[in-house]
This record gives structure tokens, sequence and C-alpha cells, in this order.
């Protein structure tokens, strides 16, 4: 006789199956033993150190055995189950169990994910406070903009520079495409940042300077499609990935994957390129943060009020400055643009794409 549920319905004691209570519901053995969960985890105290290198749709590229002469190899992880939805992404420090080989075929599994040093996120827009994160543990940001081709637009940069600020990053910015326009009028806009700030043609890409810049840093680069930015990571470590292909179906840049990829520097260290992020939505950054993006040291004197909205940020020390002079001509503007990225956050607006 097939057993039937027993319906809520309590006219189902007239059934003939009205007769079995829960006594008489059989427990079928698990033959995987549903033993009951543990809070008990694994130490994993023969786990090994790796780091990031590459996020690939649930497989990670994880460099091991490093030792100080650049040695090192990439291996594929999976990440174990018990790290639950905690996100690992490139440049986590990670510890490892399983096949470390990097044989081929051979996956090892990322147990644990060391606390990170810096963090860089964004948001989809400024609306939105749901933050992806994109890199961990970097130690500076270059921010790629061309000279010409496509036009250098300020807003765009000021939004790398908050992202990076609230990231934890150094910014430094990199003007490519020298040989086609003279940077400098672009970069008075910055005169009251003390960025550190480096040029470069494809004709004469200062390959010296850069290493110099980047020795043994961890880099993450941004920048607008066609700024150059893989013709100068290209030359700056050697990678041979394609330049300026831009897909005929879509129309968009070939880049269709958000994630980042670590490639080392020839000279030393690591650039970190993003290909995918083309805008940042800064919906979860404090706008405290968004302050230090406009001036160097311009560190609020007084925390805002409650019921002061902070694009009439009267309390501020960077408004002080641009009223006594010290700030010049541009911090005139730099205020302009501060205080119209403070009163769109909150609002939607997509950022820079
Ligand atoms: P990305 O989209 O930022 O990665 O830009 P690409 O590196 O793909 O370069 C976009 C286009 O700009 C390509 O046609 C490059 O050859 C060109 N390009 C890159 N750097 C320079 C430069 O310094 N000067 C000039 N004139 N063109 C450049």
């Amino acid at each position: 006789m097939s057993w039937l549920p027993p319906d809520e319905d309590d006219d189902d004691l007239d059934q003939p199956w009205g007769q079995y209570d829960e006594s008489s519901v059989r427990v079928r053995p698990n033959p995987k033993g549903n033993r009951p969960r543990t809070k008990v985890r694994p130490t994993y105290d023969a786990a090994a150190a790796g780091w990031v290198t590459n996020v690939d749709r649930g497989r990670y590229g994880v460099l091991v055995d490093v030792d100080e002469h650049h040695g090192g190899r990439v291996i594929t992880a999976t990440k174990a189950r018990e790290l639950g939805k905690k996100a690992v992404v490139t440049g986590d420090h990670v510890s490892l169990v399983g096949d470390i080989s990097g044989d081929e075929g051979s996956l090892a599994r990322i147990v644990r994910v060391a606390e990170r040093t810096t963090l860089l996120r964004r948001s989809a827009d400024d609306s939105d406070e749901v933050e992806r994160v994109i890199v961990a543990n970097a130690d500076q940001m270059l921010v790629v903009v061309a000279a010409a081709d496509p036009e250098p637009r300020t807003r765009l940069i000021d939004r790398y520079l908050v992202a990076a600020f609230d990231a934890g990053l150094d910014p430094i910015l990199c003007i490519t495409k020298t040989d086609l326009a003279d940077p400098q009028p672009f970069l008075d806009h910055f005169a009251c940042l003390d960025l550190r700030i480096v040029t470069s043609a494809v004709t004469d890409v200062p390959v010296a300077l850069f290493d110099e810049v980047l020795r043994d840093k961890v880099t993450v680069t941004v920048g607008h499609s066609g700024v150059g930015k893989s013709t100068l990571v290209n030359a700056l470590t050697g990678s041979t990935r394609a330049v300026g292909v831009v897909n005929t179906v879509t129309g968009r840049g070939r880049h269709t994957s958000s994630s980042s990829i670590a490639i080392r520097v020839t000279g030393g260290g690591w650039i970190i390129d993003t290909p995918g992020v083309r805008s940042f939505g800064l919906g979860h950054v404090e706008p405290a943060n968004v302050f230090r993006a406009f001036a160097s040291h311009a560190v609020p004197v007084a925390p805002p009020r409650d019921g002061i909205p902070l694009d009439q940020a009267h309390d501020w020390e960077i408004v002080d400055r641009v009223h006594d002079g010290e700030l010049g001509a541009t911090g005139v503007e730099r205020l302009d643009s501060f205080r119209a990225l403070l009163t769109g956050m909150g609002e939607h607006d997509p950022g820079a794409a």
C-alpha cells in the first residue's frame, strides 16, 4: 500500500490514512550519514600560502611558492564551501589545501582569506549602496587618462581619485598619448593636489620611470576604454594581450568580463589590470572620504552637522582654503566639482561609462 502524506485537514482522520501519526513515519537511513553539523572547523595547519592573481567563474588563479627571485607558479583553485558567500578577489592572500602542484587538471581549495589591508570597491551607480569588491591589498592606483583621443574628463578622474582614497590606495595620475596633445592644461585642474604624475607616449614609454614607481608595489590600473591602458601595461609587463580591438558585433571593447588580473611588472612589482571596470559608482563611499580627493590634506575642520547637506560644506577646511586663495584659481573649480559629486551621490548617476 502506498503511503500518502496526511493533509493538514482533520477530515483526513476519517480517511484510511488517518490512523497514521508521526511515529508511523519511517525515517529512511541516509547513506551519507546526515551527521549533525559541527562548529569545530579544521585548523588547516598545513595549508599553503598563496596570492590570488585572477578570478574566472568560480576558478581562482593563485600564485604559490614565491621566492625572492620572483619565482613561483600560478595554480588553479576553487573556494571551499565553508567560506560561504565570502568573496575571494584578485589580490587576496589565501590559505590552500589539496593539490597545489599546478599540474594539468589539479585543483586546490581556498580555505581561508587573510585580513585585507586595502579594498577597492565600487557600486553599480551612485544610488546603489551594494558594493562590489574589485581588488584587495593593492598599494596604489594608476589612473590612466589620455591627453587626447578620447578627450580627458576631470569628472571621471575625480571619481577614480575618490575610489582610490576610499580604498586606502595612493593615486598616481598617468597621462598617455602625450604625442597627440600637451597634457599641461588638463593637469592644471589638479594643481591643488599633491598628485604623483607620470606622462607617456607609445613612441616613448618611460619604462625606467615606471619601474621606479611600480617596483615592489601592487598597483591597480584603471582607465576609460581607449586611453591606451593595454598598450602601457603590455610595455611594462611584456604581456602580449590584444590592444585596441573592438568587437564588431557589440561595438564594445574586447573586454566583457569584469574580472581583474595581476601581471608581473618586468622591473618588479605587480600590476592588477581591471579590464571590465569602466565606471566607479560611489554609492558606498562615505562623503567624508570624498574630501581627500579634492585638495591635499583637505580634512574637515568640523564634522558635518546633522541636517546640513554636505554639498553646503561651510564647515570644511577646503572651503576656507579656496576663499583664502591658497588653492589658487583651480581651487574654485575643484570645489564646484566636489560639490557636484556630493550632490550626485544618493541620486541616480551611473557616473563615467
Ligand atoms: P585601452 O582600451 O585603454 O586598453 O587602450 P589600448 O591600449 O587598446 O589603445 C587604444 C588605441 O590607442 C590603440 O589604437 C593604440 O594603438 C592607441 N594608443 C595607445 N597609446 C598611445 C599613445 O601613446 N599615442 C598614440 N598616438 N596612440 C596610442
